[in-house]
């Protein structure tokens, strides 16, 4: 196999945007697609920002605290209590925004947005509706799903606008008991929302927004991007249409809980309304769930009529005001916009664009190394720890061997406790052709088993190193050739592929220690004689 198969088989099995069944995807979309038909998709993104305290009070922010345990008089509507803006907050919708290219607003305002629900005591929300803090956007992102598509290819999606706003709480619902409780901790909880333009056209180029969008939040630090923890939810807007004709009527997919969710949920939904406009029926302007067991979409029961919900402007917070230029005007103490200008850190297509020409690595490695955090360190260590060290076999051993066998074992990248140095090692063994690949494998394996000896004990201590002198490889072609007289025939007559069966052979006599390439070479020479 060659390595480029093997690093899109593994992208393909571990990716979280790969969609699970190849088979059913391309079912589906044929059928969209034959008819003529084009989906059309716009998100719209919950993220949660990192933040120690609530965005109008200052409760605590921890996951999982126990129930009603962060809750401020303000989060729970006592009244007369007032909101006061979480300065920290609005530094990291800034900063959101430069990093997504949105022309930020010197001047935004909060709304209330009202509906009657228990886990909202104050019926309504503080939002930004009527000026939001940016606008006009964009995401540029990779769609790559092995598998799927060849190559990776850029898609960019607008984004309409990005706003701060508070979350509401929690109602837990007891069946049997016959009542619900409200856990307030997350009432208050600061979120920003982005609105993006219905510029997708499938479930991968979604998910995929999702995760460059992650990519980017995780490393600016705003948002943890846990959507496990619901710290990013996606809401998916989906419809259909032919190509020059309006946009069609959508529905809103809610509950998605993984990237990979993101995708199946869009191609579920693409490929139902599909079948509803085939069999002339209509798709109905409606709010869906997206129920991952049952692998479906369902009407949601609690939004049946459109709401109106008396947006009007928040009266007891004043508008929010930044600082759009270096010198501070009469607003001292504003957060500034050409300062946190200053803080941006690399983004991830900056970080796969230096990786392509520092270290000449394909655009598929960057883009794996960019989607995991560790991967990318990993990376970053090992070719800082040592100077010279071979880039090309530091990523060989990290996407195709380290994964692969923390896969055979189960393991996430998050639970492998090999240190970058032990990784480097190994490269550098490999390197200097002390080793071979399949003594790399074998060093990475004792390296996974917590074997505490470095690799270079291990090569030492069992005779692993391998056999490059020529004379040496010379005598043990001979001895192979000749205790297969009948292969040599079957070779000469046109069979080559009785090749392998002698490369096996060495492979196996040697423990797998010979210098392959030498191996093919020497054997080549003498068959050819
Ligand atoms: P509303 O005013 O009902 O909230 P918006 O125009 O604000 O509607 O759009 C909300 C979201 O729906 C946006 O993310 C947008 O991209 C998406 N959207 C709008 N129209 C469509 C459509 N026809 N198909 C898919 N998504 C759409
Ligand atoms: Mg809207």
């Amino acid at each position: 196999m060659t390595s480029k198969v093997m690093l899109r088989q593994h992208v393909f099995r571990n990716n979280p945007l790969i969609v699970l069944m190849q088979r059913r995807y391309k079912t589906d979309y044929r059928n969209l697609k034959e008819k003529k038909w084009r989906g059309v998709v716009g998100l719209e993104i919950h993220a949660q920002i990192v933040s120690s305290s609530k965005l109008f009070s200052g409760a605590g922010t921890g996951f999982g605290s126990p129930v009603n345990a962060s809750v401020a008089f303000f989060d729970a509507a006592i009244p007369g209590t007032l909101p006061v803006l979480n300065r920290r907050c609005v530094e990291v919708g800034v900063l959101t925004a430069l990093a997504l290219s949105c022309q930020i607003n010197p001047v935004s305002w909060f709304d209330r947005k009202h509906y009657f629900y228990a886990d909202l005591p104050a019926g309504y929300q503080i939002t930004q509706q009527r000026s939001p803090l940016a606008r006009n956007g964009q995401l540029q992102f990779q769609v790559f799903t092995p598998g799927v598509h060849k190559k990776p290819y850029t898609k960019t999606s607008r984004i309409h606008q990005l706003q701060l706003e508070q979350d509401s709480g929690k109602s837990l619902h007891d069946e049997e008991a016959q009542r619900s409780l409200v856990d307030l901790n997350r009432a208050g909880i600061p979120l920003m929302e982005l609105v993006f333009e219905p510029d997708l056209e499938d479930g991968e180029e979604a998910a995929a927004l999702v995760n460059e969008l992650s990519n980017i939040l995780r490393r600016l630090g705003t948002c943890s991007c846990k959507m496990e923890e619901g710290a990013l939810r996606v809401d998916a807007n989906v419809s259909i249409h032919r190509k020059g004709e309006p946009l069609g009527v959508r529905t809103e997919v809610k509950n998605i809980g993984s990237v990979r969710g993101v995708a199946n949920a869009v191609r579920y939904e693409l490929s139902r309304q599909t079948e509803l406009l085939e069999a002339g029926e209509e798709v109905v302007n409606e709010t869906r769930a997206w129920d991952a067991q049952a692998r479906q979409t369902v009407p949601m029961r609690d939004k049946e009529e459109k709401q109106d919900y008396r947006y009007m402007p928040e009266p007891n917070l004043p508008p929010l005001r930044l600082q759009m230029d270096e010198h501070p005007g009469p607003h001292t103490g504003l957060v500034s916009i050409p300062e946190l200008q200053k803080q941006l850190p690399e983004l991830p297509e900056q970080t796969r664009q230096r990786l392509q020409v520092e270290f000449n690595i394909s655009r598929e490695s960057a883009i794996i190394l960019v989607n995991e955090d560790v991967l990318l360190q990993y990376f970053t260590s090992m070719m800082e720890e040592k100077k010279g060290r071979d880039s090309r076999l530091a990523v060989n051993l990290l996407l195709m061997e380290l994964l692969k066998q923390l896969n055979k074992k189960k393991m996430t990248l998050e639970e492998c406790t090999v240190s970058s140095s032990t990784l480097g090692d190994i490269v550098d063994l490999q390197q200097s052709g002390t080793i071979n690949l399949l003594t790399a494998r074998k060093l990475l394996h004792e390296a996974l088993s917590s074997c505490t000896q470095s690799p270079a004990q291990i090569v030492k201590e069992r005779g692993w190193a391998q056999i490059t002198d020529p004379q040496e490889i010379r005598k043990i072609c001979e001895q192979v050739l000749e205790k297969n007289p009948k292969l040599i025939q079957e070779y000469k007559a046109g069979k080559t592929k009785v090749f392998g069966a002698f490369v096996g052979q060495i492979a196996k006599h040697t423990e797998e220690r010979a210098d392959m390439a030498a191996v093919v070479q020497q054997l080549k020479k003498m068959l050819s004689e």
